[in-house]
């Protein structure tokens, strides 16, 4: 159910069956888990039922009111709960073993056990204290001052982390060595508060924007942890989800460092993006020329006019909120008999999935969002294409410039529009820091302004023509 759960997410369409599928299925897994418990009269029957008292109503109301766009707030969050909780049950196996000294028939092989609590231990906590850092940061509740200084530590905390990392993997180890013996309950404890330390550590330097790739980093952690747990626990059930969590969170970050162009421990360790892009950048530059300025009425007229017009949205579509204008703008378009097509760049925004979300929100048909490789070869057939508030995902440097910190990013084709409508506040750059010539062609044309005030001036006149 997993497995089928996790392929209905690949589609919009089906990704809320996909969802309760799943659930269901991890429904199925905790009544199985009480069922099979065979030694019924040691069981605290009112803890546990507490216990799932407690995670319904944490769980189930945030869930419910959350706004979309917090989404990767909340996913960090339960994704650290996760990690916590393998944590938890690392430590007590500890416990229950006296610290790897007795070991049950059941508990055996005796290695998976050790071995895989510990692991279970380090990547647990890890991933918990990392987690409640992404948390804070999306929430921007860490101030921007603070992070900027945290971000320019970034070298300091990597020296810590080796430190940490390596006292953390010594006190394991001797947990280890000492199966059979046992180890004072100090040890575990050790272990647990370097690890989340090392979560702390690795996760603060990070400048907010990069953070939806340190979650998946994180989920996919969280996964692999709770695979070693089922190891130890010998959980099969534990195994399989820790595995499929742990794979395909592997495949999302590694797929959002290619769309990126980026690699995994270039995002781990800080290059570019980071904090300086977090609210659009503030490099101003204008050192290949002059662009041309237009106006809500010339654009109006100049889409009104055309046959097909592309949108391309990005983080700036975001900022501005101006999904709902964009929706509008597009129904009076087609009215007129022009075809509209949405372009989605799989890193456009700030996390995967954003410009899908934000669109969805304001009743754009799915079937109307075309992804990069789909909409790619039509740019040269377009008109018309009106970029809001996108500025990297259309940057050609990518393709022509080999010194350029995106070359090789796959980028939308807008350049070979016939025309081209960039709203955006001013000349500065995106995410990357960096200058982008297509604002710069003959067939550019900027519409200074928020998006969403730019988008109503344009629905104004459209509605005038
Ligand atoms: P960019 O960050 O490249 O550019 C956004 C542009 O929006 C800015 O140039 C800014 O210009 C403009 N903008 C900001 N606010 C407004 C507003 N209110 N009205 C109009 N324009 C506005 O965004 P893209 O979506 O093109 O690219 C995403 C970038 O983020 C990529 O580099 C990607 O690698 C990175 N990234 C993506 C993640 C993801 O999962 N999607 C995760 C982490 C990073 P101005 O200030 O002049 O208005």
């Amino acid at each position: 159910m997993f497995i089928v759960g996790l392929s209905g997410l690949t589609g919009p369409k089906t990704a809320v069956r996909g969802n309760w599928i799943a659930a269901a299925g991890m429904g199925i897994a905790v009544l199985a888990t009480l069922i099979s418990v065979r030694d019924t009269a040691t069981v605290n029957w009112i803890l546990i039922a507490a216990g799932l008292a407690v995670g319904v109503l944490l769980g189930v109301p945030p869930a419910k009111k959350t706004k979309m766009t917090a989404m990767p707030q909340l996913v960090a969050l339960f994704n650290g709960v996760g990690g916590g909780t393998v944590a938890l049950i690392a430590w007590a196996e500890f416990i229950e073993t006296d610290g790897f000294a007795r070991f049950t028939a059941e508990q055996h092989p005796t290695v998976a056990l050790v071995v895989g609590s510990l692991f279970a231990a380090i990547i647990g906590s890890v991933s918990f204290w990392g987690s409640l850092v992404a948390f804070l940061k999306l929430q921007e509740s860490i101030p921007r001052k603070v992070e900027a200084s945290l971000v320019k530590s970034a070298k300091l905390f990597q020296v810590c982390n080796v430190v940490l990392l390596l006292g953390a993997v010594a006190a394991a180890v001797c947990i280890g060595l000492n199966a059979g013996r046992g180890s004072p309950g100090w040890t575990i404890a050790l272990v647990l508060v370097l690890a989340g330390i090392m979560g702390l550590f690795v996760v603060l330097p990070i400048g907010g924007a990069d953070m939806p790739v340190v979650i998946s980093l994180l989920n996919a952690l969280t996964g692999l942890s709770a695979a070693a747990a089922g190891l130890a626990l010998d959980n099969s059930v534990m195994i399989v989800a820790g595995m499929i969590v742990g794979a395909s969170g592997s495949i999302l970050t590694n797929l959002m460092a290619k769309a990126m162009n980026r690699s995994i421990p270039a995002i781990v360790f800080g290059s570019f993006g980071g904090d300086g892009g977090a609210d659009g950048g503030a490099v101003t530059t204008t050192e290949q020329g002059a662009v041309k300025a237009t106006s809500a009425a010339d654009a109006a007229i100049q889409m009104a006019y055309a046959n097909q017009v592309i949108v391309v949205p990005g983080y700036g579509l975001a900022v501005a909120q101006a999904q709902h204008a964009v929706k509008e703008m597009s129904n009076l378009l087609e009215a007129r008999g022009v075809e509209v097509k949405y372009a989605i760049h799989p890193v456009a925004g700030r996390m995967p999935g954003h410009m899908n979300v934000l669109l969805a929100e304001a009743d754009v048909d799915y079937d109307a969002m075309r992804e990069m490789d789909d909409v790619n070869g039509e740019f040269n057939r377009t008109d018309v294409t009106i970029v809001i508030g996108a500025n990297d995902v259309t940057n050609p440097a990518a393709r022509s410039d080999p010194s350029s910190p995106i070359h090789g990013m796959p980028i939308l084709n807008v350049d070979q529009s016939r025309s081209v409508i960039v709203l955006k506040r001013s000349m500065s750059s995106g995410y990357a820091g960096i200058e982008n010539p297509l604002f710069f062609l003959n067939q550019t044309s900027m519409l200074f302004g928020d998006a969403k005030k730019s988008v109503s001036e344009v629905i104004e006149e459209l509605k005038v023509l």
